[in-house]
């Protein structure tokens, strides 16, 4: 328990950058900030699982990707991997989302933590919370189930037990008549960091940060994160999802299946991402129920930011 706060290293890098999805497009989110006004200092868990501590994404306010519509599952083989390449159009998307609530970004310097236990399922990743450069998670798979594309990229990865609930949850949708497919799941820390850097490039670091995450804070690098959408592709990583049948039923069935809406709305200054619906965090059904159930955040579950009510 504690030892895994004494662990956590604490560096001085600012970093907050929004979105929770990171996207890899390049068109710069509306504008959206990330929440968070104090650095988390120590989490502290509630329960047994002991937070790893992670850091958050970039993300535009919307996500570009939002193209193609359920293509193939494919499940299985290696494939491609690039994530860093592939990306959305930019663009496509943003117009008509509804202006993202402004969220106070961290302040520059805060204190940022290094995730001690990356791989556990609990791991915390947030704007204070990073995964180490080296994480790289070990038992990455392709879930069998549709995404918005058809290549065999990295990008449709998760982890073993999150990609085994993810093949359940989406077939749970389907018995309800629901037609989901992934849009975009693990990013690895080099393909974030590629991303970020170029973002820099574009538009200067501090406008960068405002739409993009920083390597090491996108919830996406853990394996554990996915992007979903309705197999038609319609409004993927995008605000106007919130308004879909799709959107309704993952609100309402997700926790069964161990995952969680984990940018809800109405928490923004607490998660420091606008309201994502679209972007499901795996935790395993007792995590992922208990904080469905007491409609909280998984920050708020572990004690790990400030919560300013
Ligand atoms: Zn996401």
């Amino acid at each position: 328990m504690n030892k895994t706060r004494l662990a956590i290293i604490w560096l001085a890098i600012a970093g907050s950058v929004l979105g929770g999805c990171g996207n890899e497009n390049s068109t710069p989110p509306a504008a959206t900030s990330p929440a968070i006004t104090a650095p988390a200092a120590s989490s502290s868990p509630k329960d047994t699982v002991p937070p790893a501590q992670g850091k958050p994404s970039t993300t535009p306010a919307t996500d570009p990707n939002s193209q193609a519509a359920g293509t193939g599952a494919s499940s299985g083989n290696q494939a491609g991997s690039n994530a860093s390449t592939n990306s959305g159009s930019t663009g496509k998307g943003s117009g008509s989302e509804p202006a993202p609530t402004p969220v106070t970004a961290p302040p520059k310097g805060a204190a940022i933590q290094v995730v001690a236990k990356p791989e556990s399922i609990a791991a915390l990743v947030n704007k204070q919370n990073a995964l180490p450069a080296s994480y790289e998670p070990q038992d990455l798979v392709y879930p069998n189930v549709a995404f918005t594309f058809s290549e065999k990229l990295d990008k449709r990865k998760m982890r073993k037990e999150a990609a085994t609930a993810l093949e359940a949850l989406f077939e749970g949708a389907k018995k309800d008549g629901i037609s989901l497919a992934g849009v975009s799941a693990y990013r690895s820390y080099a393909t974030q960091k590629t991303l970020y850097n170029n973002y820099v490039k574009q538009d200067g670091e501090e406008k960068a940060r405002t739409y993009s995450a920083m390597p090491g804070h996108s919830e996406h690098e853990t394996g554990l994160s996915i992007d979903v959408s309705g197999s038609n592709g319609k409004c993927a990583a995008q605000n106007c999802f919130a308004a879909t049948k799709e959107s309704a039923w993952l609100d309402a069935h997700a926790s069964e299946y161990g995952f969680i809406i984990r940018y809800p709305k109405g928490k923004e200054a607490i998660t420091g991402y606008q309201y994502e619906p679209w972007h499901l965090r795996y935790l395993g059904t007792q995590l992922s129920k208990e904080i469905t159930e007491k409609g909280v955040t998984l920050e708020e579950y572990f004690n790990a930011v400030p919560v300013n009510k």
